[in-house]
């Protein structure tokens, strides 16, 4: 029995192939295309190269295509046939990588727990953390703090774990597979799974299809009401993560968790969350097209200041690391922290 999670290019060629006949009904949506202004990054540009690929056109000109996709999924809400070009782009750069072909992006290893998170774990607790590759020993102490002050106990992974999900969309699929298998043994006895990386838990639920998983912004709702929080009345804006929202359709609950930390619903930078900005830090864009992972990140910042808020909640590390420059350096705070630092003394 096969244990690959990922798209082949075989198995991706016929939605590719079909959307190529399509009018272009997302072509508004990409943030990548809107940035370059090229029609070769759009979704159907993406997908005429996906199938050129196929029929065995392995050259830079695809690479570039296949490479300007930052999976941010707003293509998803605007596509009439359903498509996910995320799995498409996925599948096209591993086939690229095999064709020696496609421009390296370095994934980080997995890392060990940090501070509280790793000298407060109970190995006995059936409520297991899984830390993100890219996250600090900050956001590892916040989660400890949140958890402990909601008395809930918390195990860790028999060793340090990742996902793959990096390496995977990158196009190193052997490297992917392998990192799951591996991560999944860590937890295997686990009874629930909370994720701090929204983009890990896409990985681990969808593609692994484990149903034990939760990211941290659903958690955070079932431990809210038992925290010791103080009254803020700050105005927060939610800043939606790409792979949190539209990877895996968690909207609501950080919304919930802000309006009862600050005893009002937050802010809101943009109309609906199917249009929310994408920062431009995911599936390596930064590397190969940093002048539109820049500009995507500007626009981004941008439109969360208009917010004109006191400070700026978003859920994922690569997003928050990206958005924490210019004038919202000092008012950028991960979901988790923001719960943490108003915990009561
Ligand atoms: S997932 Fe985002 S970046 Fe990728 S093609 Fe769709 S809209 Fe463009
Ligand atoms: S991704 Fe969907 S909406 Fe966009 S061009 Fe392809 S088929 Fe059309």
């Amino acid at each position: 029995m096969s244990t690959a999670t990922l798209a082949r290019l075989a198995d991706v060629r016929a939605d590719a192939t079909h959307c190529t006949f399509c009018p272009k009904m997302c072509r508004f949506a990409c943030p990548v295309a809107a940035a370059t202004g090229r029609e070769t990054h759009n979704p159907w540009g993406i997908d005429r190269a996906v199938v050129a690929l196929a029929d065995g056109r392995a050259d830079t000109a695809v690479a570039d295509a296949v490479f300007a996709c930052t999976g941010c999924r707003r293509c998803g809400s605007a596509c009439l046939p359903g498509l996910d070009l995320p799995t498409h782009v996925r599948a096209a750069r591993a086939q690229l990588v095999a064709a020696g072909v496609a421009p390296h992006v370095a994934v980080p290893e997995a890392r060990a727990p940090l501070g509280r998170l790793a000298t407060e774990a109970d190995a006995e607790a059936d409520l297991v953390v899984w830390p993100d590759c890219a996250g600090s020993g900050a956001a590892d102490d916040a989660l400890a703090a949140v958890l402990a002050a909601a008395g809930r106990a918390w195990a860790l992974p028999s060793e340090p774990v990742c996902c793959g999900a990096r390496a995977a969309d990158v196009g190193q699929a052997a490297d992917a597979e392998a990192r799951l298998a591996h991560g999944r043994d860590g937890v295997a006895g686990a009874r629930r799974v909370v994720v701090a990386d929204p983009h890990c838990a896409r990985r681990l639920r969808v593609d692994a299809g484990d149903d034990r998983v939760a990211t941290v912004a659903e958690l955070l709702p079932e431990l809210v009401d038992a925290l010791p929080l103080r009254a803020t009345g700050e105005r927060a804006v939610w800043h939606d993560p790409c792979w949190l929202a539209r990877g895996l359709g968690v909207t609501a609950a950080p919304r919930r968790v802000i309006a009862a930390v600050t005893g009002r619903p937050p802010l809101e930078a943009w109309p609906h969350p199917d249009r929310t900005g994408c920062t431009g830090a995911g599936m390596g864009l930064p590397a190969t097209h940093p002048a539109a992972a820049r500009a995507m990140a500007e626009g981004c910042r941008r439109d969360l200041a208009a917010a004109d808020a006191d400070v700026v909640v978003t859920g994922c590390a690569d997003a928050g690391a990206t958005l924490a420059a210019g004038e919202l350096t000092e008012r950028q705070v991960d979901l988790v922290a923001f719960v943490a630092n108003r915990l009561a003394p």
